[in-house]
């Protein structure tokens, strides 16, 4: 089974539309592909009719912001009912905040010196869902920065011009509401948290306490010591393994589609319990 389980398309911070990402998927001949754009489900639609025509499986997904211990966290939720009101509830809460976190970040921006950031960001995004991601293109097209990492630094994170803090929902509200879509909560990329082996053992624990069933044991830029606590991990915390690239599409973002290792022999694979058999 070749599966990828978390990607973004231009309805969040992705560069592809939804039936392009899905068309990716199954040139790398996935079995199993889930679209899981920030804080949105909009883009399921076009994926779905897109995966229709096609041998790849759709599963529905998003990845949901959210807050573990005053840090941001990202939850994948998949296998899930979009119509479900209070997923969508809870999606419209965090596309509010990111809103409104858009304007603080232009007016830290326009204080810097950076004049109509919200009308150039605005025009790089297909949706109106704009990400610290576009903002970070837009620096970058302006001439302010080199590349993604060099922008995010200097200016999207903590105390820069357009680093502000976002109330995201406490993880376990988050788990609820994918449960209450019927889908599967997953913790992704856990090593991307900046935290010590023993602080995401914890997140771990609190997660599986929290009700959360799967983590990613295999991203796109695992190490192999990081595919071996994962695996360790899942099986001490009894959690699902799941596996997904984040692909987004972005020209320098060297990662591909399906070309993930594949999950350790002995993880519980976390298709074998989504409601659609595949
Ligand atoms: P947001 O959810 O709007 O805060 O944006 C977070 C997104 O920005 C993540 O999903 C990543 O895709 C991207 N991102 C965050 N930090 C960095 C970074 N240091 N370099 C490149 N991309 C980043
Ligand atoms: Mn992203
Ligand atoms: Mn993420
Ligand atoms: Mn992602």
């Amino acid at each position: 089974m070749k599966a990828d389980l978390h990607n973004h398309s231009y309805y969040s911070d992705g560069v592809l539309s939804p039936s392009a990402v899905v068309g990716l998927a199954d040139e790398a001949g996935c079995d199993l592909f889930a679209l899981t754009d920030h804080d949105t489900t909009d883009g399921l639609g076009e994926a779905i009719e897109a995966a229709a025509e096609l041998p790849v499986n759709l599963v529905t997904g998003v990845e949901i912001s959210a807050f573990w211990r005053n840090m941001t966290i990202h939850i994948v939720g998949l296998d899930l009912d979009t119509e479900c009101e209070e997923l969508q509830a809870g999606l419209r809460h965090n596309q509010e905040q990111r809103a409104e976190r858009a304007e603080r970040i232009a007016l830290g921006l326009r204080r810097a010196g950076i004049a109509d950031a919200m009308e150039k960001t605005q025009a790089l995004s297909k949706t109106s869902m704009l990400t610290r991601t576009h903002f970070a293109q837009m620096l970058i097209q302006e001439g302010y920065c080199k590349d993604m990492k060099s922008v995010f630094r200097r200016f999207l994170v903590g105390k820069k011009p357009g680093g502000t803090r976002v109330e995201w929902k406490e993880f376990d509200e988050v788990i609820g509401w994918i449960h209450a879509a019927g889908g599967r909560a997953v913790l992704a990329h856990p090593f991307r948290y900046r935290m010590t082996n023993t602080k995401i053992k914890k997140m771990l624990l609190d997660f599986k306490e929290a009700g959360g069933d799967a983590m990613e044991v295999i991203t796109a830029t695992s190490t192999a010591d990081e595919i071996s606590w994962s695996e360790q991990w899942a099986s001490e915390f009894n959690l699902l393994s799941s596996c997904g690239s984040d692909y987004h599409g972005w020209p320098n973002q060297r990662i591909r589609m399906g070309r993930l290792a594949d999950l350790p022999e002995s993880s519980n694979e976390i298709w074998k319990h989504f409601t659609c058999r595949y």
